[in-house]
């Protein structure tokens, strides 16, 4: 899940309860956040095997809830600020937060799916979007222009860099397919609550921001637009959609950053 990012009003990254300071995470408590990751990555997967026409977004829910749930985990998603679901259903002009419903999967569309599991305390929080066949040329380069901004940002994620690296890193990519970032949510630390700091955008200035240091671990998660980057929230409190109707995708790790670089923790 994106956090909302800092802006006019908007001081901090998580809600209360959650830290304001970065948490440098030991050795076992990162073994603990990759038992959580790895269950992530197991929901997605079961997802992408489900995703098919006539499948509602309620199927998928259900479906994630009961995977997470017996493997001893707990929906980190279900309850946060009042969400409803266990996990973030988006499709096509959605581009975050979507809340899984009755509405029925068609061929063609892009799904993109956030999953977030909290396992002895500690949590892993991913994202993939998934392509429902026919895959027209824009949403192949849609999801090729993400998934590679993600693994730009990863690569940009070693201790001493900034977090402005990391943004840049990822922005680079987007703007260089023709595609725009998402500005107003990011990505962000995570540990034993959901939005711990600090705040990663996925746009901005090499050399700028927060040191990157051993021990952190965040949330990269580049959510893309065809079109521009405004984004607007629908009256549900939730559903974050482009302003312009365009499509959108989002791709997210957690990652930890060791003292030799960073460590994919959402993979199975
Ligand atoms: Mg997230």
């Amino acid at each position: 899940m994106t956090a909302k990012a800092r802006g006019r009003g908007a001081a901090r990254v998580g809600g209360a309860g959650e830290p304001t300071a970065i948490v440098l995470r030991s050795a076992r408590e990162i073994g603990l956040l990759r038992d959580a990751g790895r269950a992530v990555a197991g929901v997605l997967d079961a997802l992408e095997r489900l995703v098919a026409p006539g499948i509602t977004t309620a199927d998928l829910d259900a479906a994630a809830e009961n995977w997470i749930r017996a493997a001893g985990g707990v929906p980190t998603f279900k309850g946060y600020r009042g969400f409803p679901a266990a996990i973030c259903v988006s499709v096509n002009d959605e581009v975050v937060h979507g809340i899984p419903g009755a509405r029925r999967l068609q061929g063609g569309d892009l799904v993109s799916c956030d999953v977030g599991v909290t396992l002895g305390g500690y949590i892993g929080d991913g994202a993939r979007t998934f392509a429902l066949p026919p895959l027209d040329d824009e949403a192949t380069r849609l999801l090729a222009a993400t998934r590679e901004a993600l693994d730009a940002g990863i690569a940009a994620a070693r201790p001493g860099a900034r977090v402005g690296d990391v943004s840049a890193a990822v922005q680079a990519v987007v703007e260089a397919a023709g595609f725009s970032v998402v500005r107003q949510f990011c990505g962000h630390g995570v540990g034993t609550s959901m939005h711990e700091e600090p705040q990663v955008p996925n746009y901005g200035t090499p050399g700028r921001g927060p040191r990157l240091r051993p021990g952190m671990v965040v949330a990269i998660e580049p959510m893309v637009n065809v079109g521009r980057y405004d984004v607007r929230v629908d009256a549900n409190g939730w559903t974050v959609r482009t302003a312009d109707g365009s499509r959108s995708a989002h791709f997210e790790h957690t990652v930890a950053l060791g003292p030799d670089g960073p460590a994919i923790l959402t993979v199975p």
